[in-house]
């Protein structure tokens, strides 16, 4: 995922001015949801949810049958089978796989990073996802620190045959971690390209995280055509506060980097999918959504083995509580959201996409935590629609939406003009878990996640019955 960035005045300001144009829309916001209507839906999703407690069963199930779920990996193509017998389990129709060609990437068995002395200090390191590897003997190099890339170029020459090490940590003062995430994450992002721009042979990452431990955090990172490869590897907080306090007492300390990861061709791999089909108008669909693979790192539970389990939870739901839904809500569990995004781009322009309109694509993928309400990224119109449902959520605490980013799976749908909607959750620890060895299923809370898939299947419920 990446960060979200709140427009709520601008949305204020268009409501204010959509409601002076064309009153009719002040009236449609005025009138609010008919809670007559709805209340006994969501008496029923939470009476049935909350006893079930389905979700986590579905969870525990998915990282016992494909806990390393990296795209290309034989771990995938477990998932991929794992969530279309998931969704035949749960009485979804129409269960399939719909083919994406996917990157391949593989972390190799050999990754260390070593102080170099009379006494050896090992730092905790893991390659960055879609890295290249070192030579087998490793590159052993001068490390240079810099906090941001303006810095990096300020040294000039200094960083020409060095390991750059990028040490900028999250903004612990940012309520919103998203933020602090995104504040941090261009080091992750780029830092080997411009780390390469300034001669630098290796470049080495603080771990885009708010949690203080020695596990290291992957990522996706990228290259350009023009700038030469070099290996990019993220080391843990505390051994990043360890590395820059050497570097101060030694700045002419070199650190051994051994990786053996390296890039495969790609492979084909797939989305998979089943739904509800609508009772009046069929080819309407509403995509309820969350991704797959995951960072080889942990067991990818809270990114986002929660979200797969919460679209398959929320279908469930539906059909125990008896609704008929007049459009086709759809779980959608897409491939390669962490590494390229094949999935998301690839349902989109999928030629079955033109039989079908789409009136809504919701996702889970910011961990399976307490949902608080949803990011709505739609044109003004579409978005004051959603809004006067938002009450209804308040029977959830889920009722705080905002605008902006959705969810990057959905984002390519969103480009077509399908309203977006991100399950906001309560973000506090999400970045402690996030692409590391401590996302494990131990991290996810079954009454959280279910009230998340319980949302979902409100919001889904609510668009299938929108006039
Ligand atoms: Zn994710």
């Amino acid at each position: 995922m990446v960060a979200r960035i709140p427009r709520r005045t601008a949305l204020l300001r268009t409501a204010f001015l959509l409601c002076l144009v064309f009153p009719e829309h002040g009236l449609v916001q005025a009138q609010g949801p008919d809670t007559a209507r709805y209340n006994p839906v969501i008496r029923a999703l939470l009476s049935r949810g909350m006893r079930d407690l389905q979700a986590e069963n579905l969870l525990r199930s998915l990282v016992a049958a494909a806990p390393h779920r990296l795209s290309g990996s034989p771990g995938a193509a477990k998932a991929v089978l794992w969530g279309a017998a998931a969704l035949v389990d749960q009485g979804c129709e129409h269960v399939r796989q719909e083919t994406v060609m996917v990157p391949h990437w593989v972390r190799g068995s050999t990754e260390s990073a070593v102080v170099v002395g009379r006494r050896p200090y090992p730092l905790a390191v893991c390659a960055l996802g879609g890295s290249v590897g070192t030579p087998p003997a490793g590159i052993t190099a001068g490390v240079v620190e810099v906090h941001s890339f303006d810095e990096l170029r300020a040294l000039g020459p200094a960083a020409k045959g060095k390991i750059v090490f990028f040490n900028r940590p999250m903004d612990p003062a940012k309520v919103n971690t998203f933020e602090a995430y995104g504040g941090a994450v261009d080091q992750r992002g780029r830092g080997a390209v411009e780390a390469s721009r300034h001669g630098g042979v290796a470049a080495l990452v603080r771990s885009v995280t708010t949690k203080l431990d020695r596990v290291p955090h992957t990522g996706a990172m990228g290259y350009q055509d023009t700038i030469p490869k070099i290996p990019a590897a993220a080391v843990s907080t505390l051994d990043a506060d360890t590395l820059s306090a050497m570097l101060k007492r030694t700045p002419h300390l070199r650190v051994t980097l051994r990786m053996g990861c390296r890039i495969l061709p790609d492979v084909p791999s797939a989305n998979v999918m089943g739904e509800i089909v609508g009772s009046e108008k069929p080819n309407d669909v509403i995509v309820v959504s969350g991704h797959l693979d995951c960072w080889d790192e942990g067991q990818g539970a809270v990114d986002d083995g929660a979200g797969c389990a919460q679209a398959i939870e929320a279908l469930r739901l539906l059909q125990a509580i008896g609704v008929h839904p007049k459009k086709t809500i759809r779980a959608v569990l897409f491939m390669n959201e962490e590494n390229g995004d094949r999935g998301g781009k690839g349902y989109a322009v999928d030629a079955r996409r033109l039989q079908e309109h789409h009136l809504g694509a919701i996702e889970s993928d910011m961990g399976g935590f307490a949902p608080r309400g949803f990011s709505v990224d739609a044109d003004s119109l579409a978005t004051l629609r959603s809004y006067r449902w938002r009450p209804l959520f308040a029977q959830l605490q889920a009722d705080e939406w905002s605008t902006g980013y959705s969810g990057t799976d959905i984002t390519p749908l969103v480009r077509t003009g399908v309203p977006g909607f991100g399950l906001i959750v309560e973000g506090q620890s999400y970045f402690d878990y996030h692409h590391s060895a401590n996302d494990v299923l131990s991290a996810v809370h079954p009454r959280e996640l279910e009230l998340g898939a319980i949302a979902e299947a409100l919001l889904a419920y609510l668009l299938s019955e929108d006039e």
